[in-house]
């Protein structure tokens, strides 16, 4: 028996979570295996309830679970709150608290939605890449932070980017890990031409490739990155990076597969693990049955492989997922590459359909 703390959010959060949940159910009776799944609010959704965007019993219920699945967070009512109170507060305190320093992001082009790409089908096709992103440290964290007022009245904006030999060194070995069972190839990406922090990524990430004799290392300046993603997407394998420069490269890796509703992520540190989609709470299509499933359902094959190593499950959900695209089925973000277009509740019901053991 797996315990899975679901945790849908807010916006399309809990449409593309019934779907995700419609998969896990199938799964679970396909194997004869059980997924106890709690559900509790979170973000905006939180915040509505209790006041704060995440509760001491959630994070608690979060540590007792082999797993957290998460839908999104966030929305225009909860924009005008202080910072401090805002739904995104309860992602940062979930990563901080179950350690979930490594977040996978995979951007894979599937062939039936080459020509959902903005790009060149000759660009894109064929692009299986892995972002690891280090997540719980860097400039999201760092302190000094805050805004300050001087003597003269004028306001200042403080953000500290920090990084520690321990937290580079985990987060190298995740992605050299990662590589090992891919195509042996790490790019990692700094900025070490202007910032010191960046001078001690770079440095550390050496030391760390040489227990990997087999993974080659490159070395890329973060806007280098930015313009060889669009360039050659082909050329990565597992691109590691800071904080930073992660959730803004993975976002651009995301519309080389067509829609950021494709894309799965886990979060993972030595004990926790999370897995949610890689978008937002998309507060203009919520409510309306538009959504992508897909990210969240890909998002719980990636929970079956890394936390409870079901591969087999894995493969099938992804399996179901490829076939449904071949067969043509699109929701609204997707139908730009031609096929059906089907509501969110309908994605999932086909995919549930043609999940085979
Ligand atoms: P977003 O990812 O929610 O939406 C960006 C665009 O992509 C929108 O046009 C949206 O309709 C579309 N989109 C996103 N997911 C989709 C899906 N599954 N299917 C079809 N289309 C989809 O990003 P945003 O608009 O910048 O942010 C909206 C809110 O979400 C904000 O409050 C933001 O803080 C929050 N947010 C939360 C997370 C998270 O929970 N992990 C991540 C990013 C943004």
């Amino acid at each position: 028996m797996y315990k899975v703390l679901v945790l849908p959010g807010d916006g399309v959060g809990p449409e593309i979570m019934s779907e995700a949940r419609k998969v896990l159910t199938k799964v679970a009776q396909m194997a004869h295996l059980v997924f106890e799944t709690k559900e509790a609010f979170v973000g905006g959704a939180s915040i509505d309830q209790i006041g704060a965007p995440i509760s001491d019993e959630v994070l608690r219920e979060a540590k007792a679970s082999d797993a957290v699945l998460l839908g999104a967070v966030g929305g225009p009512k909860w924009d005008q709150l202080d910072y401090s109170l805002r739904p995104e507060q309860a992602l940062l305190r979930l990563r901080k608290e179950l350690e979930l320093y490594a977040n996978l992001r995979p951007a894979t082009v599937d062939p039936s939605l080459v020509d959902a790409s903005t790009l060149k089908r000759e660009v894109v096709e064929g692009v299986d890449l892995l972002v690891v992103r280090e997540l719980t440290g860097g400039i999201y964290f760092g302190k000094p932070k805050g805004i300050e007022k001087g003597n003269d009245g004028a306001e200042r904006g403080v953000n500290t980017e920090v990084y520690s030999t321990g937290e580079i060194e985990r987060i190298a070995r995740k992605a050299f890990e990662f590589a090992r069972k891919r195509k042996r190839k790490v790019t990692s990406v700094d900025k070490a031409n202007i910032l010191e922090s960046s001078v001690l990524w770079r440095k550390v990430v050496t030391q760390v490739s040489k227990r990997f004799p087999d993974v080659s290392l490159t070395h890329l300046y973060v806007d280098n990155c930015a313009m060889q993603l669009i360039r050659d997407p082909k050329q990565f394998d597992v691109i590691v990076t800071t904080n930073l420069f992660g959730d803004i490269l993975s976002d651009e890796a995301a519309m080389l597969t067509g829609s950021i509703g494709m894309l799965p992520s886990a979060s993972l540190g030595d004990r926790y693990a999370l897995y949610e989609p890689v978008h937002g709470s998309a507060p203009d299509i919520a409510g309306k049955n538009q959504a992508n499933p897909i990210a969240t359902i890909l998002s719980v094959a990636m929970m079956l492989q890394y936390t409870f190593q079901l591969h087999d499950l894995a493969l099938a959900v992804e399996g179901a997922v490829r076939q449904v695209l071949k067969e043509g089925y699109r929701t609204l973000d997707l139908v730009s590459s031609g096929g059906n277009s089907v509501s969110c509740s309908q994605m999932g019901d086909v995919i549930v359909e043609r999940i085979k053991h």
